[in-house]
């Protein structure tokens, strides 16, 4: 059998199914190289061994009694933005380092339900504020194509983690580009769906009209598989979609015959690079082949959404993190003097330099005399952004573009720098502004390292999103390529 490590979900399961290993065995194995190698990427905040072995064991139970499910024994990691009961959740952050909820999230609970094993919780952004994994309070990830680069922020450690193939899958959060950013600059399959797909019910909420859950893995076959898993109304988060949801697997060999593709004007446009584009243009060329048809399209109000975003996402994040005062849970100061030392010492101490400029930032757009002229505004301009893509999807299925205007950056290269790391995040945030869905795939390597090519479409069209990607997979192997010294 093919070493266990390189193996997709799909191929994961099959074996399962067909006892040519054990739930346990896996559990294992994947724990191993987690320890191997947490010292040199750092991808993990918890390890949960002891977990990870008991539902292994339930697992396997499950699969001698013949009562399996598509997904049952196979292990995934868990972002640390979902709250999972008995364990610890922090978010990333000192001011949940020793969090441990009684609760665990929707995403986890129906992943645990469906059968699916819990390595462990993996390192992050605080808060998921970040575009390279360097604002963790536990030191950042580094990327397995390259240590001294960064992973991709916000869910690096997921991104990372799958690249290692220390897990053969992870959740993840996209707020503004924290799915496929990481996936893309570690050479990974991610899915940010439509807002409302997945419900936030116990993932903690750093902007709630923004944030949602969704997944990293291998390949978009292993998305479609766990998505099914995970999405569907909640009706513990107020902002989940009660319609169904599609069998995504089913819909994957679809032919892409007549499948029209939009090329956004803006993407192209400029400070793309060249190689990067050249990768797009390969990666389309493919597709093309398939029978599907290229398009121009454009979206004027498309460059004003890092500026937008910059504006909605700490305005929100603002009045969100206004819970955390030292009083009801998360971190305290030592002898607090009096109420207010208590809150001003605790969120003093409690949250690191980036949480506190977006709180600072948000704070300042929505006081009184400045609404009008940041938030209002930029919530207008958000508007717009969504009717141009509305536009654009009377004309097209799809829209393709680079995921990241770059390949993964040196640690430290821009941390003293805010605006040079928000700019990282300007072709990723339009999706979230306009709650579509979008994935990233990988599509080449610039100087050994990966680079994505970003799929956007329609509201709850992932099953349009996991087929063109599926397809594209099917005819590369960018996505089957692991990092050099992480395989045997
Ligand atoms: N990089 C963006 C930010 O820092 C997006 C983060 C995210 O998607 N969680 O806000």
């Amino acid at each position: 059998m093919t070493e266990l490590h390189t193996m997709t979900v799909a191929e994961l399961a099959a074996a399962l199914r067909s006892r040519q290993v054990s739930s346990v065995e896996l559990a294992r194995s994947f724990l191993a190289r987690i320890e191997r190698h947490q010292a040199d990427l750092n991808a993990f905040i918890s390890i949960t061994a002891e977990a990870a072995l008991e539902q292994a064991g339930k697992a396997d139970e499950r699969l001698r009694g013949g009562d399996a499910g598509a997904l049952t024994g196979v292990p995934i990691a868990h972002k640390d933005i979902f709250c999972t009961a008995g364990e610890k959740t922090t978010c990333g952050s000192r001011m949940l380092a020793n969090f441990v909820s009684p609760y665990d999230a929707t995403v986890v609970e129906r992943l645990r339900a469906a059968g699916v094993v819990m390595l462990g919780k993996t390192n992050m952004d605080e808060f998921a504020m970040g575009s390279s994994n360097e604002t963790s309070y536990f030191g950042p990830v580094r990327n397995p194509w390259d240590p001294l680069r960064v992973p991709g922020g916000s869910s690096g450690g997921s991104a990372a983690a799958v690249a290692a193939r220390l897990a053969p899958a992870a959740t993840a959060t996209d707020t503004g580009g924290s799915i496929r950013q990481p996936a893309a600059l570690c050479g990974v399959t991610g899915i940010k769906p439509t807002y409302g797909r997945v419900s936030r019910y116990g993932m903690v909420a750093f902007a709630s009209s923004l944030d949602q859950g969704g997944l990293i893995t291998q390949s978009a076959q292993d998305a479609a598989l766990l998505l099914a898993a995970m999405a569907g109304f909640d009706e513990r988060d107020s902002t989940s979609v009660e319609l169904p949801v599609p069998d995504y697997a089913a819909g994957l060999e679809q032919p892409l015959k007549g499948l029209k593709i939009g090329l956004l004007k803006e993407f192209f446009d400029r400070g793309l690079d060249d190689e990067i584009e050249r990768h797009i243009r390969a990666a389309l060329d493919v597709l093309r082949a398939q029978g599907a048809v290229l398009k121009e399209v454009s979206l004027p109000n498309l460059p004003l959404s890092v500026p937008t975003y910059y504006v909605v996402a700490p305005a929100e994040c603002s009045s969100n993190l206004a819970r955390f005062d030292g009083v009801r849970y998360g971190y305290r100061c030592e002898k607090p003097r009096d109420l207010l030392d208590l809150y001003q010492r605790s969120r003093g101490e409690g949250f690191g330099a980036e949480v506190k400029r977006r709180i600072m930032t948000g704070t300042y757009v929505l006081s009184a005399g400045y609404y009008d002229a940041f938030y209002l505004k930029a919530q207008r301009v958000r508007q717009l952004i969504s009717n141009d893509f509305e536009h654009a999807f009377h004309e097209v299925d799809v829209v393709i573009g680079p995921t990241t205007p770059t390949a993964a950056f040196e640690l430290g290269a821009k941390t003293s720098d805010p605006v040079t790391m928000y700019l990282n995040d300007i072709y990723t945030i339009g999706a979230n502004l306009a709650g579509l869905p979008a994935m990233s795939v990988p599509c080449g390597f610039v100087q050994g390292l990966p680079v994505g090519m970003q799929i956007i479409g329609a509201h709850f069209g992932e099953e349009r999103l996991l087929n063109v990607a599926h397809r594209y997979q099917c005819e590369t192997d960018w996505h089957r390529r692991a990092p050099p010294g992480f395989v045997a």
